[in-house]
Order: C-alpha cells, then structure tokens, then sequence
C-alpha cells in the first residue's frame, strides 16, 4: 500500500489531522490505521455516560468518520504498527488476523496516544480493568452491574474519580485508594483537600497516603490489602493511576523516545514524521516550556497542526508552530472541574471561594500562568480566554474576590 499521507493511531489527533488534510490539501490521499476495531471514537463520555445510561458506540464515533469515508480517506482497522522506517517512509503493519503488510508514505503522523500502567501487582488477576477503550469501559461497566459486588478504585485521579462518582451516582458503595495523601495535590493542598471534600461528601469511601500492598480472597468476597494494614472490599477493582505514551512500537525507529516522542514547535519528529496528541513531548512557545499533555483539547489541537504540517510539507508550503494553552474538563458529583495553563508547582496560589464554587489563580511573579474552576464557568471561560495571551496579575485581581494566598 502506499499513500500520502499516513496517520498512525485512531482517535481524536488522528480524526482531527485527517480532517484538516482534507480541507486544506483534498487532493492528498489519507490512510488512517488503528489497532482498534472500531472507527476513531470520544473516550471521554466512558468514564463519564451514568451506569443505567446506554454507552452507544455509534453515537460516540466521530461524526466526520462517514463524511472523510466519502471523501476517499481509508480506515485500515484492527491493524497494528509495528515498525517506522524513517530512511524508506514505511510503516510496518500486523493485522488482527496475523498477517503483516507495509504502508508506503509522503508523511507520517504518530498519534498512538498512551496506554494505560498495570503494576506487576495486577497483572492477570480476574475482575481488575483499565479504562481506555471502549471495549475497557463495556467489559467494567458489565463487571460492576451485579450490585451486591464491591468495588475499588486504585488511583484518585480524574478516570477513578468519574468512574467513582458515576457508582456513587447509582447508589453503589465504592472506595478509591491513593498512596497520595492529596488527591490532585499538583495543584495545591486547597484543591486537594476540595476533591478530597467533593467525593467525601458524595458518599465515596477514600482512602488516602495508603498503598496497595497485596490482594486477598476471604470468605465474603476479594480484599484489597493497605500498607497500614487496613482492607477495602474489592470483588472488582479499577485501576486509574496512570498512563504511559504508546511508543513500543516506535523503539527501533531511531525516533527520540522520552517520555513520549520528541518533537519541535513544529511537532515534528524527524523527516516527513510528525506527531499529535498524548504521545508527544514538544516545547510549547506559550510557555516557553517542553511539556506532554494528556488531555483531549490538547490532542485536537496537536491533530490539526500536526495535520496541516504533513499536508504543508508535500506541497511546499511552510509549517505552522504549536503553541497552545493545555486544557482540561472532568466531571464529578455534577460538578465541573476546569483547568488551563501550565504550572510547575512553584507558583503562589490565590484561592477565591464563593457560594457556586471556587477559583484558583497560578500566579508567578506579575504573570498568570493556570486557572482551576470547580464550576465557576462564566469566570473560567474569561480567565481561560485571557491565557491564551500572556496575562498579568492586575488584569486577572479584578475579577477575584480573595480569601488567600499560598506559596
Ligand atoms: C475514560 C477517559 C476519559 C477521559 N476524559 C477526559 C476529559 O474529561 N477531559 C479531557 O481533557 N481528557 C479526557 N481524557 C483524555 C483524552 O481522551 C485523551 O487525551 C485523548 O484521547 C488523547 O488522544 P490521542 O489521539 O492522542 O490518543 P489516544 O486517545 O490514546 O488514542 C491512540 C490510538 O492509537 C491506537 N494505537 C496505539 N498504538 C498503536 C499502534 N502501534 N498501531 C496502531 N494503532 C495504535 C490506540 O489503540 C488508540 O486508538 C479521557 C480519557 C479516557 C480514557
């Protein structure tokens, strides 16, 4: 086979190069190829979609999946890339059935995302699932319907705080499990200790500054064992602590692999290679800093640059830098959780409390540099909108009503 321009990895980076491939350079032929079985596909509504609601697959695909179809781009499913040949522009493929092909191209798009971290701990025990695909999310929702099975979330970031709050919502005891003390605490101890609150007092057990250190069936059903020595019921546990980029498969290929693949501004990786979305490490001219986001507005926005620079390389045109503001949503308890900008933890927190919600402001020195919202939409749609130039302090004080301040 060979193509033009070639988009490795199926979901939001990949749908969202292709889109902009075929408006911008239509004449340029597109293949997509994903190891999954289906079309590219929202992933956020998984850990989200309540569990007496229907997780429609075909309401979750890409709408634009019929119309690139029409317009001639080629979905190669349930086929893996196994190998990138930088020098001869080829990618190595192993289909589902077992037989391998190869994949001419112009340009080449890496947008194979992450995958979720099993401990050693975990691996191959019945009833213990990841969450990242739709298959994931089908096989969990389906572990935990038996109501009178108990369930554990490892990890209280924001994939094990939706599932947990979606089993709350349902009237379902559920305890999540941390060796974080402060849930979150990357962003500061009041936004920990208001996500610790939220699922507190949303009826989810936690249990917090506590690792798991071992599994154990008892005669009502599989325990989890704590390092203090505590146990949380655990017939079926979801792991939620981390992802890691995809880039196995990349190994050989003489590509920069750190933490993901190494990029410019240009998300380009090496000659006619580039990539997109949670697999990409880049340096972000917004903030002066190299950074990997794993966040879907991210994904989207590194999908269209990384789109039109393919595109612009074989037509001649020039390249497009990226520079973004990261941003990301999740919902909780009802409750909307906003975050953009970019910290490193060394900023002064300023917290503005109020009866609908609360505000934190990152601030570093005389700049702005984040804003997280527990609700509080109209304010954060401001803030969010004033990052993505550089934002001083005095224009943001205004909008705030302070309570404190911290280091
Ligand atoms: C349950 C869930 C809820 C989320 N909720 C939110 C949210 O509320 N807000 C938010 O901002 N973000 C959220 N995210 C994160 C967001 O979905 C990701 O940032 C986004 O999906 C990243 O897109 P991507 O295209 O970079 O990669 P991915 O979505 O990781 O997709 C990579 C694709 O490449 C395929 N692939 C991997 N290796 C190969 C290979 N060798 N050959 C072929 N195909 C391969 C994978 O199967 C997959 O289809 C959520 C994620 C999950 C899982």
């Amino acid at each position: 086979m060979k193509t033009d321009v070639l988009v490795v990895g199926g979901s939001v980076a990949a749908i969202r190069a292709a889109e902009t491939i075929a408006r911008h350079a239509p004449d340029l032929g597109v293949i997509i190829v994903s190891d999954e079985e289906h079309p590219p596909y929202e992933r956020p509504p998984l850990s989200k979609v309540g569990l007496t609601d229907d997780l429609d697959l075909a309401a979750l695909t890409y709408p634009s999946v019929a119309d690139l179809q029409s317009k001639g781009v080629r979905f190669v499913l349930a086929t893996r890339a196994t190998y990138l040949d930088v020098a001869a522009r080829r990618v190595d493929t192993l289909d589902a059935s077992g037989a391998t092909g190869s994949i001419e191209y112009g340009a080449v798009i890496v947008t194979t995302g992450c995958e979720p971290i099993v401990p050693p701990l975990f691996r191959d025990l019945p009833d213990v699932y990841s969450l990242r695909h739709f298959q994931d999310a089908t096989a969990l929702r389906s572990a935990v319907s038996d109501r009178s099975r108990s369930v554990a979330v490892i990890g209280a970031g924001f994939i094990g705080g939706e599932f947990a709050a979606t089993l709350a919502k349902d009237g379902r005891d559920v305890t999540i499990v941390d060796l974080a003390e402060k849930p979150l605490g990357r962003f500061g101890d009041r936004v920990a200790a208001d996500y610790a609150a939220l699922h507190r007092d949303s009826g989810v057990a936690l249990k917090l500054g506590d690792g798991v250190v071992g599994l154990a069936d008892t005669p009502d059903g599989r325990v989890l064992q704590l390092a203090s020595g505590a146990t949380v019921p655990a017939d079926v546990v979801l792991l939620g602590i981390g992802v890691r980029p995809s880039t196995d498969w990349l190994a050989s290929s003489g590509l920069t692999l750190n933490n993901g693949v190494e990029c410019d501004e240009h998300l380009r990786a090496a000659d006619r290679v580039y990539a997109a979305g949670d697999v990409v490490r880049w340096p972000n001219p917004r903030f002066d800093s190299v950074m990997r986001i794993e966040h879907w507005t991210n994904a989207a926005e590194q999908g269209r640059v990384a789109g039109m620079n393919a595109a612009n390389v074989l037509t001649g045109a020039d390249p497009v830098v990226c520079s973004t503001v990261p941003y990301f949503w999740s919902d909780q308890h009802g409750k909307r959780i906003q975050f953009s900008g970019f910290i490193t933890g060394a900023e002064e927190i300023v917290e503005s409390q109020g009866p609908d919600g609360s505000l934190f402001v990152y601030r570093s020195g005389d700049a702005v540099t984040g804003v997280l919202a527990f609700e509080r939409r109209a304010e954060f749609v401001k803030l969010r909108a004033m990052l993505r130039r550089e934002t001083s302090w005095e224009s943001v004080e205004p909008m705030l009503t302070l309570v404190s301040s911290a280091p």
